[in-house]
Formats: C-alpha cells, sequence, structure tokens
C-alpha cells in the first residue's frame, strides 16, 4: 500500500467517522461559522476555553469529503493544546497547503494525510476550512467576541 493509499484511508476515515461532530458545546466561548462558496462547504466550529487551552472544541457542517475529514482531524490534533500551540500548529498547517514542509509533522497527526492536497489548489481551502474556522475562534476569543460569520470568496 502506497503512502498516497494510507492517506487516503485516513481521510475517509474521518469522513466517514468524524470526531468531535457536535452541534453544541457546553459552556462554549466562542462560536463561528466559516463557509467556502466555491466548493459549498459550511462549518460551524465551537471552542470552549480553560487555562489558555484548548479544552473543548467541536465542529458541524456540511460538503464534500475533504472539508469534513480535515475538521475533524483538526480538532483531534488541536484539542488540550495551549492556545498559542494551536495557532503556532494552525499556521504549520497553512503553510503546508501552500506546498512548504510542515515543522511539526508529529504534532499535525492524522493531518499530515492532506498534504497531498497542496497539490490540488481548487481543493485547499476545503481543507483549511476547519483550520481558518480555527483561527478565527481563537483570535476572537482573545479579542473578548463571542460569536461571528465569516465567509471566504478570495
Ligand atoms: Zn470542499
Amino acid at each position: 500500500m502506497s503512502l498516497e493509499d494510507m492517506y487516503q484511508d485516513v481521510i475517509l476515515d474521518h469522513y466517514r467517522k468524524p470526531h468531535n461532530r457536535a452541534p453544541s458545546l457546553e459552556g462554549e466561548h466562542v462560536h463561528v461559522h466559516h463557509s467556502n462558496p466555491l466548493c459549498g462547504d459550511e462549518m460551524d466550529l465551537r471552542l470552549r476555553v480553560a487555562d489558555d487551552a484548548v479544552d473543548g472544541l467541536v465542529f458541524d457542517g456540511e460538503g464534500c469529503s475533504i472539508s469534513q475529514a480535515s475538521a475533524s482531524a483538526m480538532t483531534a490534533a488541536v484539542l488540550g493544546r495551549g492556545l498559542k500551540d494551536a495557532l503556532d500548529l494552525t499556521e504549520d498547517f497553512r503553510r503546508m497547503m501552500h506546498g512548504e514542509d510542515p515543522a511539526r509533522l508529529d504534532d499535525l497527526e492524522d493531518a499530515i494525510a492532506f498534504q497531498g492536497v497542496a497539490r490540488f489548489p481548487v481543493r485547499v481551502k476545503c481543507a483549511l476550512l476547519g483550520w481558518m474556522a480555527l483561527r478565527d475562534a481563537i483570535t476572537t476569543y482573545e479579542r473578548g467576541a463571542s460569536a461571528h460569520t465569516v465567509t471566504h470568496e478570495d
């Protein structure tokens, strides 16, 4: 089995059995809604913070398998991390989706399986949707706000 096939299995597995997918989160601090009109992906992300760390994180949404599976892998990789650490990991994933080698291979966990998506520019936004919602949720929390909606059209 090639690495590519293995990665495809990881992606399919997250799509079929998503981690941390739920329509609500007890004690949530921030709720953001992001969409990717290019593909029709919709993403709700809810964040609860404790001791400056990601204490609770759930997503809910609809769209292509890449967007939903990537959000699932993202939540698994960042739950429990400090906010700054989670933002740093988000930046690493973002760079990876723009063709750079990730610096935090092990910390990305299953999210590493999306590296091949970087070769398909129209799918990059799908893979980034959950991570960009996370970055937005954390910076929104740090600003002291609680909810908003972002539509990515660029
Ligand atoms: Zn998509």
